[in-house]
């Protein structure tokens, strides 16, 4: 497809557009080695996610979250995955997913928050601000009782129950065909909740830095689990280390840096290891 600039015609500009925003923004903001590869990728990632327009959709699951009902998404996103697993009572979808999810996340943990996921990379852009407080730290959990949720209530009502109400997909899929198709989009009563889910997401993501991530997002609390025992580690050598907490402080997911560098809450996004003066903090393979 050639560009002819007219954007209001085009069903491709739900994508350029925000691509082009977020190359301009990032660009500014993503500073330090680490940083600028993190950049590429993500952009790379937001272009992939959308690319069934070339290749069509494929079957295979992402990594991370984006809505499989997307306009061009490319492949499937695993919570939608396990919501059919359960809703149709097709259980073989369990081995591919845990296969997939498995084998990505024992090489790089939750490297894919960080690198990855366009939903994390529009989180960058956003830029929330750092709170800390006993609210955040109580709240973090949620994500996890999210995903315990998903299967049995799929299970009992039959349905998929989350994407009727998931701000992801309101964002990436219904609002995308909204504007693609207006006359041609079925509402159901989940469009309301789902809007007002969607509203909701946008203020987290202000108020807080990765605040999607911290406190709701089930994909996170599936990889999260891995951190500890992935092959890619952030090691931390403490006889380099003068105490500066700068690490800390840049931290967009607010971990007790440096000491908690295994944390299920890292996104291994290299903040850390971009700001540290003395090289304390690495990433590195363990074989
Ligand atoms: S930024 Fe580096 S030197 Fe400073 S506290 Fe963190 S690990 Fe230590
Ligand atoms: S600990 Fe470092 S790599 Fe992990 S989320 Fe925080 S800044 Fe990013």
């Amino acid at each position: 497809m050639i560009c002819n600039l007219n954007c209001v015609a085009c069903p491709l500009a739900y994508l350029c557009i925000p691509l082009a925003i977020g190359a301009f923004i990032a660009l500014k903001r993503y500073r330090g080695g680490l940083q600028k590869k993190r950049l590429a990728s993500q952009l790379s990632f937001l272009l992939i996610s959308n690319a069934a327009f070339v290749f069509g959709a494929t079957g295979l699951i992402y990594t991370y979250f984006y809505c499989w009902e997307s306009p061009y998404a490319l492949m499937a996103c695993p919570i939608g995955v396990l919501e059919h697993a359960f809703a149709d009572r097709s259980w073989y979808l369990l081995v591919y997913l845990a296969g997939l999810i498995g084998f990505a996340c024992i090489i790089f943990g939750r490297a894919a928050c960080g690198w990855a996921c366009p939903i994390g990379f529009l989180q960058d852009l956003t830029k929330g601000r750092r709170i800390k407080s006993k609210l955040d730290s109580k709240m973090r959990p949620l994500k996890y009782a999210i995903l315990l949720a998903i299967p049995p209530v799929c299970y009992l009502t039959e349905k998929l129950a989350y994407t009727d109400i998931c701000p992801i997909g309101g964002l990436t899929a219904t609002l995308p065909y909204l504007a693609m198709e207006p006359n041609g989009y079925t509402f159901t009563v989940f469009f309301i909740p789902k809007m007002i889910n969607v509203v909701g997401f946008f203020i987290l993501i202000f108020l807080m830095t990765r605040g999607w991530c911290r406190h709701l997002c089930p994909v996170g609390a599936m990889m999260a689990q891995f951190n500890k025992i992935s092959l890619l580690q952030l090691k931390y050598y403490e006889e380099k280390c003068i105490k500066c907490f700068k690490c800390a402080a840049v931290c967009p997911m607010q971990i007790n840096m440096p000491y908690d560098n295994r944390s299920g809450e890292c996104i291994r996004c290299g903040k850390c290891i971009d700001i540290c003066p003395t090289n304390a903090l690495a990433f590195e393979f363990r074989w």
